[in-house]
């Protein structure tokens, strides 16, 4: 199963930039950015950070309110500070032992980085790889990684997989299921979530007067660590 699943990545494989480099620093940012953005959204916004910011010290030296707006449109904006403060602590002390110490990475974004920038055998488990570990009844070593995920975002989707183009199908005891959706995406239009997303683009833009603003969103967004006070005025972290 292994050797047949590296064989398809080997010609199917996608090329994405960040696989071009073994910069943890680089590898953080595409990671962090991935948690919640789809991969073609990611490429242009992850080239385009690391060109303004290039290294950990690089954006450690930036300000929150630059941090934020340049995270703009990616969704999830309190990723975007977790990475600045990742990046603070990466300048200020060097990159920990334990990767899960350096706000907002996790134990998947962590195993990602050691394996993808370190090369060390690790196998970073997201939900395509679990859900095709579950599926085949399989455990893949740790050079299987990217293997496995684009085979998770190509082929073994999460509802009707595409068992007749899968190199796993021969020894897949899942070949020619299909699933229910996991669960609803919850809707944006409307949702507190984009009056929060619409209110942090004004404020990115210029700052502007309580006031005029969504009360219950600036307070969220303050909560966050998004936006703060500047007497009566909201703004973007200085
Ligand atoms: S045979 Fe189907 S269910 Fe099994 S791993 Fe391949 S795509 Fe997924």
């Amino acid at each position: 199963m292994q050797d047949a699943l590296l064989d398809w990545y080997a010609t199917n494989g996608r090329d994405l930039p960040w696989r071009h480099t073994r910069d943890p620093y680089a590898i953080l940012v595409s990671e962090v950015m991935l948690q919640q953005t789809q991969v073609e959204r990611v490429i242009p916004r992850w080239l385009a950070w690391l060109e303004r910011w290039p290294t950990a010290a690089a954006l450690a030296a930036a300000s929150p309110g630059d941090v934020i707006r340049a995270w703009q449109g990616l969704g999830y904006n309190r990723r975007a500070l977790n990475l600045h403060r990742a990046a603070r602590a990466i300048a200020d002390h060097g990159w920990p032992d334990d990767l899960t110490e350096l706000p907002g990475v996790g134990a998947y974004t962590a195993a990602a980085v050691q394996s993808f920038a370190h090369g060390e055998a690790v196998l970073p488990v997201d939900t395509n790889v679990r859900r095709i570990q579950e599926r085949t009844g399989r455990a893949f070593g740790p050079e299987c990684g990217q293997a496995l995920m684009d085979l998770g975002a190509t082929v073994c989707l999460a509802r009707v997989p595409r068992c007749g183009v899968c190199p796993l199908a021969g020894g897949c005891p899942s070949r020619g299921r299909r699933y229910e959706p996991l669960r609803k995406q919850s809707r944006f239009e409307g949702s507190f979530r984009q009056r929060r997303a619409a209110l942090l683009r004004l404020v990115a833009e210029e700052p502007a007067p309580l006031a005029a603003l969504d009360r219950e969103a600036v307070d969220a967004l303050v909560r966050d660590g998004l936006v703060e006070f500047d007497g009566d005025v909201v703004r973007l972290p200085a």
